[in-house]
């Protein structure tokens, strides 16, 4: 709270004041044991509020079968609480409600006190709390703080009121900005000196919270009504019912884990109290058609809100699919060769890994070809580095075209390039071995230069089967290097498989 605002407050000589006949019913409540037949007594005194009292008590809002005629058989009727409770709502708004002045306007704040104070008597109901009473009255009083801080503050807080207009979240925003608190804290305050009891006094300092923790118990339940109540009583004290939907919506949520058909039915309610309370309080609501055509907007704007709740959560996962695909693209692209377009070895090595795994558990072969261009550097030498990058590529494009989309070519390093071909048995993986090495020897690569060069390769094989069995993927991949460093010994452009002779009237490497 800002240094000067408190001074002022404890210096203002016009705070508001609780009325006798509330404070007299208050004193008497707080001790131990009291006589009911005081309480009768204090309000007889007070022949408007007796009246008011016997009207409510005679209302459809108590139900009673009987006519009730005088307060001490409405103590008895309705309960200590409920008597005590009237009695001090009606002292309390008689007596604070003062005519407008400056920014503040009266009519709008009994109509959101006396809304918020249904709302809570209803959630109470919902809450299954033991006394709906002190909800309605907390709720009642939960604003207080706004008339304390006009007569403390005057000018300013009038500045203040006027730019906020019907938006309370707005005029709790500039409080806090302006003193360092907001009119909750203020309340609090007030309720202290009041000498109000701890759940008015909770309730008023946490009607903006949404986290309740630092009260327990029925004060918590009570605080938690009261919050949401002065939300819900925006919807028709708002001028943009839309916005006050959604502000209240999104407090239900977060306050009472309310779902959509349970705020409804909690609107509904309490747009049909209104009419009831506005006459027993003397205050202009509006016509019962205007109340219940603000319900059917609050309505539509709760379909709307959850319209674009669902579309919300549509573009969420869209965005996140959207992402996740992204990613992996990139981790592919990571994972490329980027003159080839094949994978590199980061890949091969997960791959073959995998592969590995799968063949032992299917029991099924799993072979590796080594395909190395022979006298390579010799193309390099020759045409230029550029022309030997361009027969790299073009081999790569003839080794991807020579296997299934179930294999895996990658670029090993240099000229050298490994390939793994799951399901695949020794005799299968020469006979693919022997048609790459044809295919490569057999096609001429274009450079850039317009001449076109024919180079061959050499290659190695080497299957993990159930005859050749390799203890792992690297040892198998080191055996089809092997046989790759056999035949380029035995002459190059030939093809030799790892520990197992394989002669099927294939290319043969010279001796
Ligand atoms: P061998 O038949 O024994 O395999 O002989 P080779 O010349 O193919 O093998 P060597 O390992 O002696 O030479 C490989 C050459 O490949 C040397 C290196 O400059 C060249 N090289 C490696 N990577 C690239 C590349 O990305 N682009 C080009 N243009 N040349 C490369
Ligand atoms: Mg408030
Ligand atoms: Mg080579």
């Amino acid at each position: 709270m800002r240094k000067d605002i408190e001074r002022r407050l404890q210096l203002c000589q016009s705070l508001p004041t609780l009325p006798a006949v509330a404070m007299e019913v208050l004193r008497l409540c707080q001790q131990e044991e009291f006589d009911m037949s005081e309480l009768a007594k204090i309000i007889g005194k007070d022949p408007a509020l007796t009246a008011k009292i016997l009207k409510v008590a005679n209302s459809p809002l108590f139900n009673l079968r009987r006519e009730v005629t005088k307060v001490s058989q409405a103590i008895v009727w309705l309960g200590v609480q409920s008597v005590r409770t009237l009695a001090l709502s009606f002292s309390l708004v008689r007596g604070l409600r003062k005519p407008s002045q400056g920014g503040f306007d009266q009519d709008r704040y009994w109509k959101r006190s006396i809304i918020a104070a249904v709302a809570a008597r209803e959630l109470a109901g919902r809450a299954e709390l033991r006394s709906w009473e002190e909800a309605f009255l907390a709720a009642l009083l939960q604003d207080i703080g706004m008339m304390v801080l006009r007569q403390a503050a005057g000018d300013e807080y009038d500045a203040l009121l006027v730019e906020a207009g019907d938006d309370h979240l707005r005029l709790v925003e500039l409080e806090r900005a302006a003193f360092e608190c907001d009119h909750a804290e203020v309340g609090a305050w007030m309720a202290r000196k009041w000498r109000l009891p701890e759940v008015l006094t909770s309730s008023v300092a946490l009607s903006h919270a949404d986290s309740f923790e630092e009260v327990t118990g029925d004060v918590q339940s009570v605080t938690r009504c009261v919050a949401l109540a002065g939300w819900m009583a925006d919807i028709w004290v708002m001028e943009d019912t839309a916005q006050a939907t959604a502000n209240a919506r999104r407090y239900s949520e977060a306050i009472f884990g309310m779902d959509q058909a349970m705020m409804e039915e909690t609107f509904e309610i309490i747009s049909e109290k209104i009419p009831e309370v506005s006459a027993l309080f003397d205050v202009r609501f509006g016509s019962p058609q205007d109340i219940a055509c603000i319900l059917d907007q609050a309505r539509e704007a709760l379909i709307l809100l959850n319209l674009q709740n669902v579309q919300r959560a549509r573009q969420a996962e869209l965005a996140v699919s959207r992402l996740e695909q992204r990613t992996r693209q990139l981790e592919e692209s990571t994972m490329r060769d980027d003159l080839t377009g094949l994978y590199g070895r980061k890949r091969l090595s997960q791959f073959v890994e995998h592969e590995f795994e799968r063949a032992d558990y299917l029991q099924a072969p799993v072979s590796a070809l080594f395909v190395d261009i022979d006298f390579f550097k010799s193309v390099n030498d020759t045409y230029g580095h550029q022309a030997g990058d361009q027969v790299l590529s073009c081999v790569a494009r003839l080794l991807q075209g020579e296997v299934r989309p179930s294999d895996l070519v990658s670029r090993y390093g240099g000229e050298e390039f490994v390939m793994v071909l799951p399901g695949v048995d020794a005799t299968q993986a020469h006979r693919v071995a022997e048609r790459v090495r044809f295919r490569i020897e057999s096609t001429p690569c274009l450079l850039p230069c317009g001449t076109s060069l024919r180079v061959t390769a050499s290659v190695g094989v080497a299957t993990h089967a159930e005859q050749t069995r390799f203890e792992n993927p690297d040892a198998l991949l080191h055996a089809a290097d092997v046989a790759l460093y056999s035949a380029k010994n035995g002459g190059r452009n030939c093809v030799k498989s790892h520990a197992v002779a394989v002669n099927h009237g294939l290319h043969l490497c010279s001796a």
